[in-house]
């Protein structure tokens, strides 16, 4: 983790908008080390990376917030998930390197799901549809018709480095001046000034008053992101459990072992003979780890 690896929240006071810049460095190089992703597989997993700090700013939870595709276009599977603490993770999958352009030629005919876990047990899913060049556009028309708040996201990766930004009309309560349309498609225009590796290049303080020079801009503190992977033995066995004892047992006779790999992170897990009877009888996995 480095401290460009960081989230900013900032509020253009006289306009009545929030907003959210997201720089992540190693956090980035991490996810996309996993796997020979084509370019615009990585491309759309950058994006998606920058977007969940993103997203995770706008919803108050201390479980996990998911955002996911899986479709029959180029790219078959997207995850990617924060939790509340800054840490966060993502994986693609894909049949073959998808054109840039619109979202739906990267992942056919499908949706985007949002999940929030609330950390008290509930659950709540929201649809994305799959609509226009990126996944800024789609978030945006999701913002639009599920919050009635009109939000917008520029996003940018590349091999070192993803970046992104979020801007957020305050809802009607929280606005302390006065503002009006204008001043929300004035600060979409200069937001649409910044180049993509600006968003990264630039601190946080030399971008904004460069872009928002005349807004009465206030920055807050830096929030660190990296990458988490929340994989453990524990649940890998919980996984092995969920095959059944039958299935487990037979993949044992012919393999000798079973090893599971995390697609997140690349750790890898292997269980013999002695684990699987200790998961099927319910032990405590604690005492067979060799
Ligand atoms: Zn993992």
């Amino acid at each position: 983790m480095t401290d460009k690896d960081s989230r900013y929240r900032f509020l253009l006071e006289k306009a009545n908008v929030r907003g959210v810049l997201v720089h992540l460095d190693q956090t980035w190089k991490e996810a996309r080390s996993r796997a020979e992703y084509p370019a615009n597989v990585q491309q759309v997993l950058g994006h998606a990376m920058a977007a969940i700090p993103l997203l995770a700013s706008t919803i108050k939870f201390t479980g996990k917030l998911t955002l996911q595709a899986r479709g029959d276009g180029p790219v078959s599977l997207l995850v990617v998930q924060a939790n509340a603490g800054g840490g966060q993770r993502g994986l693609a999958q894909w049949r073959e390197d998808p054109p840039s352009a619109p979202l739906s030629a990267v992942f056919g005919n499908t949706s985007l799901s949002i999940q929030i876990e609330s950390g008290r047990g509930e659950v709540y899913q929201g649809v994305v549809e799959v609509v226009g060049d990126g996944l800024q556009d789609a978030l945006a028309n999701y913002f639009e018709h599920s919050e009635q708040l009109p939000t917008r996201f520029w996003l940018y990766c590349d091999d070192h480095c993803a970046a992104g930004m979020l801007l957020q009309q305050l809802p009607q309560e929280s606005r302390t001046q006065d503002s009006d349309e204008d001043d929300w498609l004035r600060v979409g225009m200069m937001a649409d000034t910044i180049n993509g590796n600006e968003l990264y290049e630039r601190s946080p303080e030399e971008l904004l008053s460069r872009v928002f020079s005349e807004d009465d801009v206030r920055l807050y503190d830096r929030e660190p992101v990296r990458f988490e992977c929340n994989c453990s033995r524990e649940r890998t066995a919980g996984l092995i459990e969920g095959l059944g004892r039958e299935e487990a047992v037979d993949i044992i006779e012919q393999e000798g072992q079973i090893e599971i790999i995390c697609e997140f992170c690349n750790s890898k897990n292997v269980f013999d003979s002695i684990d699987v009877e200790a998961i099927f009888r319910g032990g405590d996995q604690s005492t067979t780890i060799h």
